[in-house]
């Protein structure tokens, strides 16, 4: 910022700099004086004195000349220059220590001290004190003697007009370093705003004002210390949000930062004021507990977020179920520092959504060797789709009511041959948290349309195929491509497949998800939603897709004649289905008691180990002519 003076750090201007137009100003107010003192002293005949102030007067505009010209430096020097030797002049001569002059002398001496250089300061000064100890010498000696001239109206002129003029560039000065004062201290103000404006980005996260990473370390650090001294344990809660992909893909980024910004209060609000809220980015978020953070009351904070985040979110007068995972570390217990505990409480996070999300778990030490195996899994499914390692099994489904079969769940099965058989369970989840699970979607989708086709060319017509498919082979937009493919590689008609649809999948009443599925639908392929009442069971939406069966979970089926609890979940999906038009599989058909209660009911269709486990194709195709052969023949 340009100051009228600022400070110069070159050592041979350690003053103050003077803008050009204020030394002008200051040279031509003296001129002007000058030039009337000089004219009135050439009126009262003197004219020794006249001729030394006249002789200023071209030296001045000399100065004003170098201003102009921006060399202000030498034009400083030489207006003080010049004033000092002729008021030294024109005391010696005249008046002695009693002269005008004099007073004249302290204003120049402090333009001096703030313009020039200390070492022609030291200089004039020098000068001055000469002349004043010469006044003194020549007086006393005789060689010299000042006559004090009578007042009269041109002395009281020439006090004036040196008065007016110390006071004009006096106040000038003043006045200049008052705005400089002025500006630096609004200067400072800002820049100590813009500290802490940075201070607060730095540490806090743009979105939600949460500390950010850094901020909780830095606090970690400050608890470690304390809870040395007091023996105590920190705590370390990993948060990670179960749907948050769905809702920013689907809803936009808008609605993604608005649904972080409630999350982030509701969290706030769950712990004390002394625990600390902190986002990492994306929808992760860490809490630190400090002071006696024993496992009980851990968990009871645990049980406590996944409680405050169970209740959906209102989002755009929509309502969003954004459920979320919680893994813990314990300090000292799980890690000795910062990095160390966030590591395990992340992994701790993971095995809570492997345990179905919705979770919180603790970290133990066996983690380790599960990460490495998800590692193995991770190459695992890769080589597992170039070499051909899937297969898919075909569990038949039933009409509860006729007995007739009417179709077949495909099942991926996975051989590895060094880890062998595992199970979907294991490693669906851990595909789609890769990504592989497009891959591995593309190819279910294709082999069980083949499969259906050569079903249908071996004399089964009319089965339906139902196909899984993953929340999160809907995140990109190739899915009805990708089924219109394999429909057309296959040559069959859409209505032989079944898609069946995850409730996670529909919380987010999503319009992309909606249009998407109604395109599908329109092709003519049917939908259904599996593993119903295990998620959010959030009736309203099944309104709102066009999905036609339900597909009850297993677990409420396998024991549901012994368990008066179940039977009334199984007899209220039911009952809800029906009124809704929709149809109603059940999963986990494992006997006869269980099946007669599902036909009582009103369950239309089945599928367990009550007839059959999943089959390779080749078994299945067995299986499904022996079986319509049996009840033609019965
Ligand atoms: P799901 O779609 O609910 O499949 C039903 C699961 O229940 C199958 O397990 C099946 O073998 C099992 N099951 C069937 N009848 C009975 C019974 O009477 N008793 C018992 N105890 N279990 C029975 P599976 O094959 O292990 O599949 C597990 C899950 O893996 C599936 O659940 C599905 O969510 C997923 N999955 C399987 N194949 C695929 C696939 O190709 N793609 C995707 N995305 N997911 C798949
Ligand atoms: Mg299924
Ligand atoms: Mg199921």
């Amino acid at each position: 910022m340009q100051t009228e003076f600022q400070t110069i750090s070159s050592k041979k201007n350690a003053g103050m700099t003077l803008k050009p137009h204020r030394l002008i100003q200051v040279n031509i107010f003296i001129l002007i004086s000058v030039i009337i003192v000089s004219l009135i002293t050439l009126a009262e005949k003197k004219y020794l004195a006249a001729s030394i102030l006249l002789a200023i007067e071209p030296v001045l505009l000399f100065a004003v000349w170098l201003a102009r010209n921006r060399s202000v430096e030498l034009a400083a020097n030489v207006t003080v220059l010049t004033l000092t030797c002729s008021m030294c002049l024109l005391s010696f001569w005249f008046g002695g220590l009693h002269d005008a002059a004099i007073s004249a002398i302290p204003t120049i001496l402090i333009f001096a001290a703030m313009f020039v250089s200390r070492r022609f300061f030291i200089g004039l000064l020098t000068c001055i004190l000469a002349t004043m100890s010469s006044i003194y010498i020549a007086n006393v000696s005789g060689w010299h003697v000042n006559v004090i001239p009578p007042i009269s109206f041109a002395s009281l002129f020439n006090i004036v007009a040196i008065l007016l003029t110390t006071s004009y560039f006096v106040w000038q000065l003043a006045s200049d370093l008052r705005n400089a004062l002025e500006r630096l201290e609004k200067e400072n103000a800002r820049m100590n705003e813009a500290l802490s404006h940075i201070d607060i980005l730095a540490n806090n996260d743009a979105l939600t004002g949460l500390p950010n990473r850094l901020l909780a370390r830095a606090r970690f650090d400050q608890f470690v210390e304390l809870s040395k001294r007091n023996n105590e344990r920190i705590a370390l809660l990993f948060i990670d949000l179960d749907n948050f992909k769905t809702v920013n893909d689907s809803l936009g980024h808008a609605a993604g930062d608005s649904l972080i910004c409630d999350v982030a209060s509701r969290l706030k609000n769950a712990v004390r004021a002394s625990d600390t809220v902190s986002r990492q980015g994306g929808d992760e978020f860490l809490i630190i507990i400090a002071g006696q953070a024993d496992q009980e009351s851990v968990a009871t904070v645990a049980v406590k977020i996944t409680d405050v985040m169970a209740v959906p979110f209102k989002i755009n007068s929509m309502e969003i179920s954004a459920t979320c995972s919680v893994g813990v570390a314990l300090y000292p217990d799980n890690g000795h520092d910062f990095d160390a505990l966030l590591k395990h409480a992340d992994m701790a996070m993971y095995k809570a959504k492997e345990s179905g999300r919705n979770a919180f778990r603790f970290y133990d030490a066996q983690m380790n060797t599960n990460v490495i195996e998800h590692l193995h899994l991770i190459s695992g499914i890769r080589a597992a789709l170039s070499k051909g390692e899937f297969r898919l099994y075909y569990q038949p489904q039933f009409d509860i009511r006729t007995g007739r079969i009417i179709g077949a769940e495909a099942l991926i099965r996975w051989n590895n041959p060094e880890l062998g058989n595992i199970p979907p369970n294991r490693f669906i989840p851990v595909a789609e948290r890769s990504g592989q699970i497009h891959e591995i979607g593309v190819w279910v989708i294709n082999e069980a349309c083949r499969q259906a086709r050569q079903w249908q060319d071996s004399g089964l017509p009319d089965l339906v195929v139902a196909i899984n498919l993953s929340p999160v082979q809907f995140r990109r937009d190739n899915l009805e491509r990708d089924v219109m493919n394999a429909l057309e590689a296959a040559k069959i008609n859409a209505a032989t497949i079944e898609l069946e649809l995850t409730e996670s999948l529909l919380i987010v009443d999503s319009d992309h998800i909606r249009q998407l599925l109604k395109r599908i639908r329109a092709l003519g392929v049917h939908l259904s939603i599996d593993d119903f009442g295990t998620g959010y069971s959030n009736l309203g939406y099944l309104t709102r897709f066009e999905v036609e069966r339900l597909k009850i979970d297993q677990s409420f089926i396998r024991r549901f004649t012994e368990n008066k609890n179940d039977e009334g979940i199984v007899r209220a999906i039911i009952e809800m289905a029906h009124s809704l038009d929709l149809e109603v599989v059940a999963e986990g058909v494992e006997n006869i008691e269980v099946l007669n209660r599902l036909r009582e009911l009103g369950c239309e269709y089945g599928q367990g180990y009550y007839w059959s486990p999943a089959l390779p194709a080749d078994d299945f195709f067995t299986f499904a002519t022996d079986w319509k052969r049996n009840s033609s023949s019965s």
